[in-house]
């Protein structure tokens, strides 16, 4: 999508920390970090929020879920933990109307979120 400043992300059109990526998967350092660790998993296909996910899309959003695991091993935090999180419009506060996974590791983070 044109406007979509993830998806520009991707296409690398606007420049981004990347810690991964393939066919269908990109993830990239958070700008404003809230934990030590705190990166996003995208897909590369623009999809506004969970709630546009299709059956189509089945395997795309599990793949999202590998994909963060896999970056958290790589950072060494996968066995300490760390937290998923995906904001859906607006009263999560979504700003960026394409799916996206916060994951947020390196301190203990509280629950429940404010
Ligand atoms: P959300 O509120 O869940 O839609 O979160 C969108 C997140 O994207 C916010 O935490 C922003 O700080 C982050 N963000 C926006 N622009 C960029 C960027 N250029 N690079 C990295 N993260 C970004
Ligand atoms: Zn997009």
């Amino acid at each position: 999508m044109s406007d979509c400043i993830f998806c520009k992300i991707i296409a690398g059109e606007i420049p981004s920390e990347v810690l991964f990526e393939d066919e269908d998967s990109f993830a990239f350092k958070e700008i404003n970090p809230v934990a030590p660790h705190h990166f996003l998993v995208v897909p590369r296909k623009h999809i506004a929020t969970v709630n546009d996910l299709g059956d189509e899309d089945r395997e795309l959003a599990g793949h999202l879920l590998q994909v963060a695991a896999e970056v958290c091993r790589k950072l060494g935090v996968a066995e300490s933990g760390y937290r998923i999180v995906s904001n859906v419009n607006k009263d999560a506060g979504q700003e960026v109307f394409h799916i996206h996974l916060h994951v947020l590791a390196g301190r203990k983070l509280g629950w429940p979120p404010g």
